[in-house]
């Protein structure tokens, strides 16, 4: 392997690199002060001679693992006063069942039994009005689509590897299917089969970092969509899915960012979920937490 010396003369610059060992990891300790306000190493001497240890989280750097630690509680004390807004944001639309009757795709006898199903089983009114045959499953799309405004995703279309996509568990979970992703403009086509969540969406893009647009996904075909994604490789993914606190959720994500070597993280809630994503290691790794019912 060629070093700096076998090429010739090391430059200044080389020289320098090789003296401070100029890692990124280094970099960042360099122009980034750690975002723990208590923190014990903040000054420039203690920077240039502190462990590699640190770590980025929701782009701030903490320098340590026990700064980080701090860090982590903060982010999700925030994460959670934004899910609050985002969930009141969602509420000001005209109920399914409603704009069924309305565009007379339902009688009124029939939502009546289906609401009382729907109260006495806890499951959604569309999927109690399919249950009770009243509907079929394009009249309940096209009613969610017609009250949201998006459109509905075509069904049996072929179906292409994504390079942007999301953690399988949440898939299923939230009954959602990225569908289509454009490289150029860095945009996910994300279909709902249960209409949209807008939590979810705005989770998703700040986690991938890309721009989400929402659609609506039959249930069949998310469900032939689903089939397929289980037979392919999938990206690391660990799921604790007891209610878990804060405390345990910081240990094992620390003994994830460890294990794996990660210099980044990024935090969203999705639903009652914490989704962890951890990059920079061995291999992109998702840790997602309960940690709240739902
Ligand atoms: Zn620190």
């Amino acid at each position: 392997m060629l070093t700096p010396e076998t090429r010739g003369t090391p430059s200044l610059v080389n020289r320098l690199l090789e003296t401070f060992s100029l890692t990124s990891r280094r970099l960042d300790s360099l122009v980034n002060a750690c975002k723990n306000p208590d923190c014990q190493r903040r000054s420039v001497r203690q920077v240039l001679t502190r462990k590699l240890d640190g770590i980025e989280l929701a782009g701030m750097w903490f320098c340590s693992l026990q700064c980080y630690e701090i860090g982590l509680q903060r982010i999700i004390a925030g994460l959670l006063t934004n899910r609050v807004q985002i969930r009141n944001a969602r509420k000001a639309r005209v109920p399914l069942g409603l704009m069924l009757l309305s565009r007379g795709e339902v009688t009124r006898d029939q939502l009546s039994a289906a609401l009382e199903l729907h109260r006495s089983a806890g499951i959604r009114v569309g999927d109690a009005l399919l249950q009770m045959k009243f509907v079929k499953e394009d009249q309940v799309a096209s009613a969610l689509a017609a009250q949201w405004g998006y459109p509905v995703f075509p069904a049996n279309t072929a179906i292409h590897h994504l390079p942007v996509t999301l953690p399988i568990y949440l898939i299923e979970l939230h009954r959602i299917m990225p569908l289509h992703f454009t490289s150029a403009s860095r945009k996910l086509l994300l279909g709902f089969a249960d209409g949209p969540d807008h939590g979810v969406l705005s989770t998703a893009q700040q986690m991938l970092g890309c721009a989400v647009e929402p659609c609506f996904v039959k249930m069949s075909e998310f469900h032939r969509r689903l089939q397929w994604l289980k037979t392919q490789a999938q990206s690391g993914e660990a799921v604790f899915d007891r209610l878990c606190e804060l405390g345990e959720i910081t240990q094992v994500t620390s003994s994830y960012i460890r294990q794996i070597g990660a210099e980044r993280a990024t935090f969203g809630i999705c639903g009652s979920h914490l989704w962890v994503l951890l990059l920079g290691g061995k291999q992109p790794m998702n840790l997602l937490f309960r940690f709240q019912q739902a």
